[in-house]
């Protein structure tokens, strides 16, 4: 499994007919059932198939947050923001 800070979490139903490997319980995932496409830090690239009841196992367990669940346990950087506004407003 990829590991990634933080994961993008989407449902996913493909009209293609493909079986994918769900990766947290490793047992098959037929694509045209309902399930989630799981991102990691929003990259495409490592996206995986998942079945959506492993996800939401995942997710209750902490080992899968979402983006703004990484960002509340990082250090504030409370001048970032304001720096770039204000660089932003500044007259040329
Ligand atoms: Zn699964």
């Amino acid at each position: 499994m990829t590991e990634a800070r933080w994961w993008t979490v989407r449902p996913a139903q493909n009209l293609k007919p493909a079986t994918y490997r769900c990766p947290f319980c490793h047992r098959h995932l037929p694509a045209l059932s309902e399930h989630v496409l799981i991102m990691p830090e929003g990259n495409p690239k490592g996206r995986r198939h998942a079945h959506t009841a492993c996800m939401l196992a995942e997710r209750k367990a902490g080992r899968l947050p979402a983006r703004d669940e990484w960002l509340k346990t990082q250090p504030r950087t409370p001048g970032r923001l304001r720096r770039l506004l204000g660089r932003g407003a500044k007259a040329r």
